[in-house]
């Protein structure tokens, strides 16, 4: 996009300290949008606002900590946008973490709980919050979720992050069912393998091998995922709505392919 699709709108990035999240931040305030990062991490929040600050954007992204999976942080957290900037047109649930182990060794309130607390109920705050506060404003407003092609398809050791991104596909169809009727879209995403800290906590082998699992071989670049977000959020995409956006570069066309 060429600058100005969301001018005027306000827009919710969950996870905006740090990769996709961060990288969307931008993209939204060079297409016009103001921002609020709800996130854990503070530091990196902060750091963001600065950078959009130093990009020519000042006063344009504000930050507020939010642990998404505590709903009155969720409910505060929309509240603060609107104090800030008057209105919320766009959320993105995108804050997560991973998670991975082996069924037959999961502790419950390590390896499944947080993981769903997070990854899924976090969701679920955001979705509920935002449309309230659309249909207070009268309606309109868009919704876009992080999902994972682990919630498509089988993973090892992603037993319970595979059925919280599952759970997000399920949440964004039946909430984009739901909320039509106040005109509200609602639409998912679904990274492959993109190039942000939570890859980088893995061994480089394992990068490439991740990156070889992409149609082109290569890693998807936080920014070309931004890219999809802001169009997704732009009325540019008014005719997708319920759905699922894949920006896996082929993972899982590659995966289902006949020999
Ligand atoms: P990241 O670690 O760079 O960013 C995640 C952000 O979420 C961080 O800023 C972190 O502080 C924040 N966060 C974590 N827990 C939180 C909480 N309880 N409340 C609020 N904020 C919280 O990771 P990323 O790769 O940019 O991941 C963003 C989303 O994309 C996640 O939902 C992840 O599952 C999903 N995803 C990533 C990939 C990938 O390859 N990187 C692939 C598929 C899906």
């Amino acid at each position: 996009m060429s600058g100005g699709e969301l001018e005027g709108k306000v827009a919710i990035v969950t996870g905006g300290a740090s990769g996709i999240g961060r990288a969307t931040v931008h993209a939204m305030v060079r297409e016009g949008a103001r921002v609020v990062i709800g996130d854990v991490d503070e530091d990196g929040a902060r750091r963001v606002v600065e950078e959009a600050a130093e990009q020519g954007h000042p006063g344009t992204v504000a930050a507020v900590h939010a642990d998404v999976s505590s709903w009155p942080d969720v409910q505060g957290l929309v509240a603060q946008a609107v104090d800030a900037f008057g209105r919320l047109d766009v959320m993105f649930n995108n804050a997560g973490i991973p998670g991975g182990f082996p069924l037959l060794d999961h502790d419950p309130e390590k390896h499944y709980h947080p993981v769903m607390r997070i990854d899924l109920d976090g969701v679920y705050h955001g979705i509920l919050a935002a449309a309230r506060q659309f249909v207070a404003q009268g309606g309109g407003g868009v919704i876009v979720n992080t999902s994972s092609i682990y919630g498509q398809s089988a993973g090892e050791r992603a037993f319970t992050y595979g059925a919280a991104k599952a759970g997000v596909i399920s949440f964004t169809r039946s909430a984009a069912m739901e909320l039509a009727e106040h005109g509200i879209r609602v639409v998912a995403i679904t990274p492959g393998r993109a190039r942000t800290p939570i890859l980088a906590r893995f061994s480089d082998e394992l990068n490439a091998f991740m990156a070889s699992e992409q149609l082109r071989g290569r890693l998807t670049e936080p920014e070309e995922i931004a890219e999809v977000v802001a169009f997704l959020a732009s009325d540019r995409a008014n005719a997708i709505n319920g759905t699922v956006v894949s920006v896996d570069d082929g993972y899982i066309a590659f995966k289902n392919r006949l020999p």
